[in-house]
Order: structure tokens, then sequence, then C-alpha cells
């Protein structure tokens, strides 16, 4: 069954707990998803019907270790599909594995499943063997790699839903990139009425946005600062032009850089990581050099000789 419409209905008391309803009419049925919880202890979830006793199953897989270098686990796709904003998207890796794995999908159409919010609920994280140790134990996961959270048409509650359930999973830390900033408010601050979404919201979530040239970074990252008050973050990647970061460095947390890849990857110089570099070193900002451009994903980007992986300190 399709979980696109879905319609958040709102947060209510109940004893020591609190459930998270969300709600889809569909044929005349009305389907419930309730999120139940008590003591920062997870209960139950089922996928509810109004049929009593009828409970709609949902699928989870074990957890696996991702392939992107800087984080632990990815994979927790709400919004899949997307369609291209700018000249970054050309060579879209998401589209392309939709397109390879969902044959006769069309990946400019924009699907959100919420049963991802209650994997992303019960998900176990291992706490050893993560990339930051030894400065920190806690996982840290990309969420959404098949799609930009806001999209226009992405359902709104469900993102707004996601967002919550990610500053619930306090065990960890989430990434979060997307090339559509302008809709940050619209989405997030929706009925809140807050100009900006403040730190304390979501303070185990790390936004950002990923840039390709100087002149899509000026307003992505402006408009990131200006509505979004928590941790942050620029991934240039894929890298198509020289940019600088200057103006933005004090405000910034962490600086992500990458050249393309696959089959049609186009051309990266390694100066403009090396400029982004000096530039993060002098500001004290942690800078992440992701891969060089190639067929292959993950080839290594060396600065100076050198592999240079940091995170930020994030308390
Ligand atoms: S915004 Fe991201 S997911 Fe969407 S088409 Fe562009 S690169 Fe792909």
């Amino acid at each position: 069954m399709p979980f696109s419409a879905w319609r958040r209905t709102g947060v209510k008391t109940r004893g020591k707990g609190d459930i998270h309803e969300i709600q889809r009419r569909q044929h005349g049925r009305l389907f419930i998803l309730w999120i139940l919880e008590s003591d920062n202890h997870y209960h139950s979830t089922d996928w509810r019907t109004d049929v009593p006793g009828q409970v709609l199953g949902v699928d989870y897989y074990p957890m696996k270790r991702s392939g992107i270098s800087y984080v632990d686990y990815s994979g927790f796709n709400l919004v899949t599909g997307c369609t291209p904003v700018s000249f970054g998207c050309q060579n879209c890796f998401a589209r392309r594995m939709l397109a390879k794995f969902n044959p006769g999908r069309d990946p400019d159409q924009v699907l959100t499943n919420n049963a991802i919010i209650l994997k992303l609920r019960r998900e176990k994280f291992a706490i050893v063997g993560n990339k930051r140790e030894p400065n920190t134990s806690r996982p840290l996961v990309f969420v959404n790699d098949m799609g930009d959270l806001f999209h226009r048409d992405a359902d709104p509650a469900s993102v707004r839903l996601f967002f919550d359930v990610m500053a619930f999973r306090s065990d960890a830390d989430f990434v979060v990139l997307t090339k559509r900033p302008e809709r940050i408010g619209e989405v997030l601050c929706d009925g809140r009425i807050l100009k900006y979404i403040p730190e304390s919201q979501y303070p185990n979530v790390a936004l950002g946005v990923s840039v390709e040239s100087q002149a899509v970074a000026q307003p992505r990252i402006e408009t990131l600062l200006r509505f979004w008050h928590g941790r942050n973050l620029v991934s240039a990647e894929p890298l198509l032009y020289p940019i600088t970061l200057k103006s933005w460095l004090k405000r910034l947390d962490w600086v992500l850089v990458g050249g393309e890849s696959g089959p049609n990857h186009r051309p990266f110089q390694k100066e403009w990581a090396e400029t982004l570099w000096w530039e993060c070193g002098a500001a004290g900002v942690a800078f992440f050099a992701k891969q060089d451009s190639g067929y292959q994903p993950g080839t290594p980007l060396l600065i100076d000789g050198h592999i240079i992986h940091q995170w930020p300190m994030w308390k």
C-alpha cells in the first residue's frame, strides 16, 4: 500500500507517554499510525486500521554500515525520487539508482514512505566501531540519500515527524542534506510560529546544503543559516567550480568536499579542495575531503598528500 498521503494530526498525552498520530484516508477508510512512547522508551508501533484487530505489517531490515565515508549508517529514505534543481543534479546518484533498481518507476515521482519513520524509531545502532571514535562513540547517521526531504512534493507533516523522531533518538547524531533550503521554514516552522528553528528543537540533527558553485552556494548557505540555527554543514560535492566559503565560515560547523563520480563524472581540480582546506583551517572549521572525481566512487582525495577526514566536535 502506498504511504504517500499521511497527515500528521498531532501529539497527544497518554499517561506518562505521548502518542504521535498520523493518518490518511484511502477509499473512504481511515488508516491511523500511532507511535507510542513512554519515559523515553519505545513501547510498540503498529499500522492500525479502523477494522478492529487488523494490523498492517511494516518491514524491517538488519542495519548495515554505510558506504558513505563520513557517516556510520545511512539509508533511511522517507522521501524517494526527486527532480533536478540545478547544474549539480545533472548526474544525480539517487535518480540513477532509483531507475536502475526500480524498473518502470519514474525517478521524478516523489514518494513519501512513512514506514521509514518507524524503522528509524526502533533501529538499533552499534555503539562501537563508529568512525568518530575515540572522540565519541555516538553513531552518525545520514538520512535520505535517495531524494530531498524538502522537495515540494514531499509530505511536510511526515518530514516534521521524521525530524521529531531524529530528535527523539538522542543516542545518535544525524546528517541531512538538501538543495532546497528555501523550504526549511515552510516545512519545519509550519504551525509553530517560529521564524527559525532553534538549536534546541533538533539538537542532534545537522542540516546542510549541497553546493556545486559559488552561484548556488551564496543563496543556499544564507537561506540555511537564516532558517536553521542548529548544527550545520556544507557539502561541496560534486564540486564543479572553484568556490570560497570565507563569508560564512564563522557560522559553519563542517565542510565536506568531493568531486563527481560515475560514468559521466565532470572535471574537478584538487586545488579547489585545497583552497577550502586552507579556509577551514584558518577559521577552525572541521573539513572532510570525501573523494576525487572518477568513474568509481570513493577515489581518495589527497590534500598535500594526506587524507583529511575531520568531524566537528559536537557536544
Ligand atoms: S536535489 Fe539531490 S536528490 Fe534531487 S535531483 Fe538534485 S542531486 Fe538528486
